[in-house]
């Protein structure tokens, strides 16, 4: 197996309007549209969609939304013997969008709280196969943080998308090969506001590479050698949702292929960038042909 993603897999539930309510504000929406979604689904299908052998694990519901998910995980070609089905509702987000692609999302944990250390013991065979392992922050923290620990013992990287902003436990980060916050996250995990010196901060504590993922600006990579800013391109941006998932995905297959570091970065900038130019998150994560016609032009 080549790359295993474990995390969150949600419903989400997308309202499209012309800009976000205000509190006590009701609006009326444009359009709406229920997909699937969650973190860990979207970086799943992003490296399945860009050629990898993908196995996911992660926890759905016993009910609509469950079903519907697991045969779409299915359907995209990804192992998913590592979902269990529990009996809690389907991880959900309510996700509302604006005119400028701006986003609001109020997430429900759901199944998804479910992904705990046993069933990461049930599948240590398979994660001991696996090049890289990839995480978010939309399961338990403690799941997290025994991930970090037992893909540190079996030396297998990890790239730990630092989402939703949440602060860490400085233990672990001795254990994470590649951390890939965003600005705001970057300032819940050190109090910086600064790009470089929260990068620096990072690698201090025992992290070997940072990326900040910097929107529409692209993103900022350190290793403590190689210290780099990579553009974004410039695409019409109407829904960021999911840009920083599939750039993580993107990131996951490049070091897998053993691409330069800046080509890594490119390419998964140009994934995220991508990513921004369609509606939703499973609909809007890019086939490798359409990344690879892009980079071209
Ligand atoms: P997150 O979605 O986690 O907040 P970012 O907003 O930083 O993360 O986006 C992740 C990546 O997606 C960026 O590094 C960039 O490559 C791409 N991206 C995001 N927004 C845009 C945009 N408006 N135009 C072009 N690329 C974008």
């Amino acid at each position: 197996m080549e790359i295993a993603v474990i995390g969150s897999i949600n419903m989400d539930y997308n309202n499209k309007v012309k800009s976000l309510p205000k509190k006590g504000e009701t609006i009326v929406s444009q359009s709406f549209k229920m997909a699937g979604g969650g973190k860990g689904a979207n970086q799943a299908i992003t490296a399945k969609r860009l050629g990898k052998e993908v196995y996911m694990i992660g926890a759905l519901g016993e009910d609509i939304a469950g079903d519907i998910l697991f045969q779409e995980l299915k359907a995209e070609g990804i192992d998913v013997d590592g979902i269990q089905r529990v009996k809690e509702p389907t991880g959900n987000a309510f996700i509302t969008i604006d005119d400028m692609g701006d986003n609001t999302i109020v997430a429900y944990l759901g199944a998804n709280a479910y992904v705990n250390r046993e069933i990461i013991d049930r599948k240590k065979s398979v994660l001991e196969r696996c090049q890289i392992i990839v995480i978010q922050l939309e399961i338990p923290l403690e799941t997290v943080y025994y991930i970090c620990s037992i893909g540190y013992d079996m030396g297998i990287p990890i790239i730990l998308d630092p989402a939703p902003a949440a602060s860490l436990s400085k233990d672990i980060y001795t254990s994470i090969h590649t951390i890939t916050p965003n600005e705001t996250e970057l300032r819940s995990l050190t109090g910086e506001d600064d790009i470089e010196r929260g990068a620096e901060k990072l690698l201090s504590l025992g992290v070997k590479e940072v990326i900040v993922t910097l929107g529409e600006r692209g993103c900022y990579y350190t290793d403590g050698s190689l210290s780099t800013y990579i553009d974004a391109f410039t695409v019409d941006a109407i829904d960021t949702t999911a840009a920083g998932d599939s750039f993580n995905g993107a990131y996951a297959v490049a070091l897998v292929e053993g691409q330069s570091k800046i080509d890594a970065l490119k390419f998964a900038n140009a994934v995220g960038s991508l990513t921004t130019t369609k509606l939703g998150a499973y609909d809007a994560l890019p086939l490798r042909d359409d990344v690879e016609k892009f980079l071209k032009r």
